[in-house]
């Protein structure tokens, strides 16, 4: 534990000796407000500009351990872009504690909170706490806690002990922790679909493309996907000439009257004196150009350079081997041994990077918009958070961090935030739409096209 403990490459908090550790706390505290300090400046010197990297608080550390002499860390608060959650000036008036009785305490998360100062402060108990955590084992909702969300937790009016906690994240995305005994808690996640509403963001290029489109309010991510999926066929420093154009169709998603702050882009072109370049988003997540051929390269099978053994496969109920509970096991587990290289299946961003009590150190990442994977249990992690890497590529060594019976690695497929079978799941593994489905394939890309031309869903036509 030792030892993989101090064979991080992205450390997020050692333990140095105590006397240093007051020092070094406050160091790490006065560089995340230096940094703060530095996106806000930029923030208020352009009023475009938004905040695209997140900012991460130090993580608070815990006296309890469970289970493990290793290092445990609680998972971080962190910042988001703000148009990913809500006004800054919605923030600065919530109050923590809402509309709160005796059995039903409403908090509304700030910066710099952690889940155990949560606790602290609500006088709920880290035992619960830690119970909690341990549910949220198969899921990791807990680790991205951030301004935005909102918990709740219900009192037993009798006992005044914790029965439930409820996660807030957006209106389409709730995660309930219910108690299911003295000592355990499980999860249950709501997840609603609600409506997609389409949306034209379109301009003229003049200087820079990525200038052009962020004046025409599309997202830094954005522009980084619609680069990233014409980088083979087209140069963005000198191909395109002033007065190209483009459109981007971009869906954002409501419930029940709702923002929920999530969006993808359907599709976009970009339009030079001779050439006209499109990409569409196809119910497998990924995109296509007009004749129906991918984009961006196929997923593997395996996070794994070769087949190894699996020790325990993806199972909605099965019996923890470490709790003796049943709960949804949401991954493939490969019996490797310890330092095994682990491979990111396909093309995508490094989205997090952290060290979980239960889970281990673990990567996850993401492959547009709706697939993501995640690999536990780590020895070490080669990759930073925001990194681009490819499909095959090293993003750490196996190892037996966390809760574990033994050294493997425990590999996740998401699609749509939803957990699957990887082994058996209908993953894009070919390059191009069959045969069969291109009908309707030619029906989807002619809507987006005639939505493209659609000046009534225009937001804002960008020309400078
Ligand atoms: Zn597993």
């Amino acid at each position: 534990m030792r030892s993989a403990t101090s064979d991080m490459a992205v450390p997020l908090y050692h333990r140095p000796p105590k006397r240093h550790r007051k020092i070094l706390h406050w160091l790490l505290v006065a560089t995340g407000f230096l940094v703060l300090a530095t996106v806000v400046k930029l923030s208020l010197g352009t009023a475009e500009a938004r905040l695209v990297y997140e900012i991460e608080f130090q993580p608070n550390e815990t006296n309890i351990k469970p289970e493990s002499t290793s290092t445990v860390l609680l998972p971080n608060i962190e910042t988001v872009p703000v148009d990913e959650a809500v006004e800054e000036d919605e923030l600065q008036e919530s109050p923590e504690l809402l509309d709160s009785n005796g059995h039903e305490i409403h908090y509304a998360i700030r910066d710099g909170d952690s889940l155990s100062t949560i606790f602290d402060q609500l006088d709920i108990g880290q035992t619960a706490m830690y119970q909690i955590i341990s549910a949220d084992e198969s899921l990791l909702a807990l680790d991205i806690l951030r301004p935005g969300h909102q918990l709740t937790f219900r009192l037993n009016p009798d006992t005044n002990q914790l029965d439930e906690m409820e996660l807030f994240i957006h209106a389409g995305n709730r995660v309930k922790y219910h108690r299911i005994a003295d000592d355990a808690f499980e999860y249950e996640e709501i997840l609603l679909e609600g409506e997609w509403e389409p949306l034209l963001f379109a301009g003229e290029i003049h200087g820079s493309f990525y200038g052009s489109a962020k004046a025409a309010g599309l997202t830094d991510a954005e522009i980084v996907t619609i680069s990233n999926t014409f980088k083979e066929q087209l140069n963005f420093n000198r191909d395109l000439r002033a007065g190209d154009n483009f459109q981007v169709i971009r869906s954002e998603q409501w419930v029940d009257g709702d923002p929920t702050g999530q969006s993808r882009i359907e599709g976009f072109r970009i339009q030079r004196r001779n050439h006209t370049h499109t990409a569409f988003l196809y119910e497998d997540g990924r995109f296509y150009n007009i004749d129906g051929e991918s984009m961006e390269r196929a997923f593997r099978r395996l996070p794994l350079e070769r087949q190894h053994r699996i020790s325990s496969g993806f199972q909605p109920r099965r019996l923890h081997p470490v709790t003796g509970r049943v709960a949804p096991h949401n991954g493939t587990d490969f019996a490797v041994p310890p330092g095994t290289p682990v491979l990111s299946t396909g093309d995508g961003v490094v989205t997090r990077v952290e060290n979980h009590p239960y889970a281990g150190l673990y990567v996850e990442i993401s492959h547009g918009s709706q697939y993501a994977t995640r690999y536990l249990h780590l020895s070490r992690i080669l990759v930073r958070r925001g990194q681009t890497v490819g499909r095959g590529e090293r993003i750490g060594l196996s190892g037996a961090t966390g809760r574990v019976t033994g050294p493997h690695l425990h590999f996740e497929l998401h699609v749509n935030g939803r957990p699957v079978n990887a082994m058996t799941a209908n993953i894009p593994l070919a390059s191009s739409i069959p045969q069969e489905k291109l009908a309707e394939f030619n029906a989807l890309t002619t809507n987006l096209v005639a939505m493209m031309e659609d000046e009534a869903l225009l937001q804002v036509a960008a020309q400078r």
